[in-house]
């Protein structure tokens, strides 16, 4: 993964060191000699990253981050201080003018990668849920789903309880468990992890299995993993992170540090999961009709055109039934569109109740109906359509929440379709037919359409007594 970083350092020895690291491994870089170069490239560029020195004249790293912070523009860019002093309160004051993460002066090349490639990956997946929050917006899709700031559920991996609970205690405000080994951790973790952190022993070969362990399972791909090292296991984090790690910490663990890179994962896996949530609901939303919850007119045609291709290929024959409710402008004229919709909503149970479980039913839109049945010829099509005909016409339909009823009927046209000649529009116009033929006979009533065009076969031609409203 690639990224545009933008350094800023008055020296220009320490930016041409951390340039030449980041453009070996194809970073792009931009560059600032001072903080307010840094906002003016900040504002107009919008890079992934931003490496900010803290001790810089005119104005520090500190008043540079919290103006890019406090700008709209550029309040979501991940800010890193890069400083000398590892000293704990530099970074709280980080923390509190909105710093994402820090990096010590010399910077380490494992250090710098890590917290590089996980902001640059928390910053894509921030772009993303914009685009989908606009998009839903503009189609009326409302925003997408909120993310999630209540206690995350953490797991530590730490054999020894004492360093185990010295962890967990500035993270109290979250659930955390406990695992005395990576075995341990592998029985206990479930999808609804939303963290592990993980600690690495010189004599403990475990961790690293359990990194590409969680990698390759599909249910942890993407919880994200914080390593705990000691300074000799550097070599070892290395590896751990090309596995797939998300961050780490070498111990002594500074509890600032851990939290903020802590908030930093959670944030990032809360946006991950609520993009997965709304990519389920526009693929619902883009499937289904949201006032009957059936699917609509978009899945019905790509649903016909596998299950004729399917038709074609091993010959059993598969039936459409087209209904539409018959004088439904007067439901609306008399009791208003609401009454309609409440109405509809009924129409499309009683469909669902009269067919096998793997027949479906579409509404394909306004007041007409479809019904797709597999492994059916014509006679069992119109059998079942006599059924949801019934179904229709002899129980009434409420009007809304009050006792007002009304009966109504429906006309419906059947056709079947066989192997070799049929495509959708041919079915579909076949039923439509069919369809048309019920109307023309007096309505509610079931008119079935053998691919020969003729003769139209009437199964069932109850009086078409037309609705009394
Ligand atoms: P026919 O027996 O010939 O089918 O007569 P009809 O009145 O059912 O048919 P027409 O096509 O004249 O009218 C359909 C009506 O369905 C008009 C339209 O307002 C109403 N309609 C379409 N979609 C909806 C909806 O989502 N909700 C409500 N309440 N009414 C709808
Ligand atoms: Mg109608
Ligand atoms: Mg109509």
């Amino acid at each position: 993964m690639t990224g545009r970083i933008l350094i800023v350092d008055d020296l220009s020895i320490n930016v041409k060191l951390l340039e030449a690291k980041l453009s070996a491994e194809y970073f792009q870089v931009l560059t600032a000699s001072n903080g307010q170069a840094a906002l003016e490239i900040a504002a107009a560029e919008l890079p992934d990253v931003v490496l900010l020195d803290v001790m810089m004249p005119h104005m520090d790293g500190f008043e540079v981050c919290r103006r890019l912070k406090t700008e709209p523009r550029t309040a979501d860019l991940p800010v890193v201080m890069v400083t000398a002093l590892s000293d704990t309160a530099y970074r709280l004051h980080g923390l509190e003018v909105g710093a994402d993460d820090f990096l010590t002066k010399p910077v380490s090349d494992i250090a710098l990668f890590a917290r590089v490639r996980s902001l640059v990956r928390l910053r894509r997946l921030i772009q993303e849920w914009r685009l989908r929050d606009e998009i839903c917006g503009h189609f009326g899709g409302g925003p997408p789903a909120a993310l999630d700031h209540g206690p995350a559920r953490i797991m530590i991996v730490e054999e020894d309880p004492l360093a185990a609970a010295q962890i967990a205690s500035p993270l109290a405000t979250h659930k955390v468990t406990v695992a005395a080994n990576c075995a341990a951790a592998q029985a206990q973790l479930g999808r609804d992890t939303d963290l592990v952190i993980a600690s690495l022993t010189p004599d403990d070969r475990d961790a690293l299995h359990f990194v590409s362990y969680c990698r390759a399972s599909e249910a942890l791909r993407q919880t994200p993993i914080l390593l705990i090292a000691g300074e000799r296991d550097l070599p070892r984090l290395a590896k751990g992170l090309d596995l797939g790690a998300n961050d780490y910490l070498v111990r002594p663990i500074d509890p600032n540090e851990l939290v903020a890179r802590t908030n930093i994962q959670l944030r990032r896996r809360r946006l991950q999961h609520s993009l997965d949530q709304n990519y389920r609901r526009s693929l619902a939303l883009a499937l289904t009709d949201e006032l009957t919850g059936l699917y609509n007119r978009r899945y019905l045609f790509a649903h016909l055109d596998k299950l004729i291709a399917r038709v074609n290929g091993d010959g059993v024959a598969a039936a459409l039934l087209l209904f539409d409710i018959d004088h439904f402008k007067r439901v609306n004229d008399t009791y208003g569109h609401p009454s309609g919709d409440t109405v509809l909503q009924q129409i499309a149970r009683r469909a669902r109740d009269s067919v096998r479980s793997d027949d479906l039913v579409a509404r394909l839109g306004g007041e007409e109906f479809a019904v797709v049945m597999p492994e059916t010829g014509l006679d069992i099509a119109a059998t079942v359509a006599e059924r949801l005909r019934s179904a229709v016409a002899d129980h009434p339909f409420r009007l809304g929440d009050g006792d007002a009823t009304c009966y109504l009927t429906v006309s419906i046209g059947v056709t079947a379709t066989h192997a070799g000649c049929d495509d959708r529009d041919r079915l579909l116009k076949r039923a439509d037919t069919a369809l048309y033929a019920a109307k023309a006979g007096g309505r509610n009533r079931v008119v079935a359409r053998d691919r020969e065009p003729v003769p139209a076969l009437e199964i069932a031609s109850r009086a078409g007594a037309s609705v009394s409203l």
